[in-house]
């Protein structure tokens, strides 16, 4: 199926393509597939492979192998004019592996491996609280299963959920979530939830000194106790409870707790859950992913609003759910997020249509925020969603939209020359050069394909809006980096 010659393969699995990536490339290249942003990758010709990445837009990748190396690759992004090795085609290269390497084991027979990835980290964690860390017996896990499920009240997967929403929701902390949860704030984080934790963590420090005080004191009751140490775990205390499933290996409880991973998920990393969940529930596949749909819809309706969740949607996506991608768009309440999830409303019509008729308002609304800053980036952006409109609803749909557009604001040129798939070019606006890409892509930021729109909500703020009365044709920086 492959037209890989096992030889090809197992050269393949070597894995010595890592060496043609920018480390820092490769990283993001992992963060893409962990978040299933990768369509399966396919062979169309001998030694050749394709997949589509979906970011911002979708990615055309293409790979060329010779006897099992990777001897090129292209990608349809902004990047890979200048490098060919984008972080597109490293998610790509890590898809190939990963399907490869499950074919293979199949073929002969082996059962994929239990997960002992908690365990890994929970030994190394413990090797650095305690002066010894001898090895636990089964009756020992046992012990510890049954403390952590006590205090967690398992299996009532409902019960944990909806608490944890509520305190979410109604938390003590509001600035801690203040602007997360704003309705057009419809990105994910790339942060992990250790890197979350531990800035929630440093906030905290800051705002609170007293709060260290009373933990100096915990110190010298137990020795070497560090105030922080267990946000190296992922998910903390359940990351414990998760080794002693792997220990026991019990695949309930993994199911369970992937399930709950999936449910609370708010980063792109943690997307990572929906295709460890599918490896464990083997045949209660669809049964496990049903319970988590209708937790989902049923805390969405307890607490009256839903945050985003890369795994949610990974999870709706690749199991083609039209109505479950719909449903959520709605729930957590951008037109933007929508435009994420076309593809797959798109698979109804029904749906398809109530949705265009969101985005049609939107998009042709002046005063809209999505075009409150004129900018590289924002009009790379507008040019984005253009595209993806075009592949869910047609090329017609976006055409007539991108033109609505280019007609409202005449004199910005990068929008224009964004949209300029849609519509006819005229000589008054001269033509993006290639020096302009330098501006808003450096390869090593998100700015191309995922970066968050910023929003101006803190009243004073306000940019200076363009309306189009003047243009100023030398603004300087115009359209720089994203990065943070
Ligand atoms: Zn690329």
């Amino acid at each position: 199926m492959t037209m890989m010659s096992d030889a090809d393969i197992d050269e393949f699995l070597q894995g010595h393509h890592y060496g043609l990536f920018k480390p820092h490339i490769y990283e993001r290249g992992h963060a893409y597939y962990d978040a299933g942003r990768v369509g399966e990758p396919e062979p169309i010709a001998q030694d050749l492979w394709h997949a589509v990445v979906r970011g911002g837009d979708d990615y055309q990748v293409d790979v060329r192998l010779h006897r099992g190396r990777v001897v090129s690759a292209a990608c349809s992004c902004p990047y890979a004019r200048r490098a060919a090795y984008c972080k597109h085609a490293a998610a790509v290269l890590i898809a190939m592996t990963e399907l490869l390497r499950r074919q293979r084991d199949r073929e002969r027979g082996i059962d994929p491996a239990f997960p002992n990835d908690a365990s890994f980290a929970v030994r190394w964690y413990a090797r650095n609280q305690f002066s010894s860390f001898p090895r636990l017996s089964d009756d020992d896990w046992r012990a510890v299963k049954h403390i952590l499920e006590t205090l967690y009240e398992f299996p009532d997967l409902e019960k944990l959920f909806r608490r944890m929403t509520l305190g979410l929701l109604g938390g003590s902390d509001p600035d801690e979530h203040h602007g997360r949860w704003t309705p057009l704030n419809t990105e994910p984080s790339t942060m992990t939830l250790t890197q979350q934790l531990n800035e929630a963590a440093r906030r905290k420090r800051h705002k609170r000194r007293d709060c260290d005080s009373s933990l100096a004191n915990m110190r010298l009751l137990v020795p070497g106790f560090g105030t922080t140490q267990l946000n190296e775990l992922p998910h903390t205390w359940m990351t414990i409870l998760e080794a002693a499933y792997e220990h026991l290996h019990d695949a309930e409880g993994l199911r369970r707790l992937y399930s709950y991973y999936i449910l609370i998920a708010q980063t792109d990393p943690e997307a990572v859950y929906v295709e460890r969940l599918r490896a464990v529930s083997g045949d209660h596949w669809a049964e496990d992913r049903d319970e988590i749909i209708r937790l989902r819809g049923k805390c969405h309706r307890i607490c009256g609003m839903s945050p985003i969740n890369p795994a949610f949607e990974r999870l709706v996506r690749e199991e083609r759910l039209p109505k479950d991608a719909f449903d959520y768009c709605r729930q957590v309440g951008g037109a933007i997020l929508s435009i994420r999830m076309l593809d797959v409303i798109a698979q109804d019509p029904e749906l398809l249509e109530q949705t265009m008729q969101r985005l049609r308002t939107m998009l042709r609304d002046p005063d809209s925020d999505i075009y409150s800053v004129n900018d590289g980036p924002s009009a790379e952006r507008v040019g984005h969603w253009i595209r993806r409109i075009d592949t869910a609803a047609g090329y017609e749909e976006a055409r007539a939209l991108a033109e609505h557009i280019a007609g409202m604001f005449p004199r910005r040129e990068k929008l224009r020359a964004a949209l300029e798939d849609y519509v006819p070019k005229t000589d008054t606006f001269p033509e993006l050069d290639d020096d302009d890409w330098d501006d808003w892509d450096d390869g090593d930021d998100d700015g191309c394909d995922d970066s968050e729109i910023i929003f101006y909500d803190d009243g004073g703020a306000l940019p200076p809006r363009d309306d189009d009365v003047e243009y100023d044709s030398d603004e300087p920086g115009e359209g720089s980096d994203d990065d943070e």
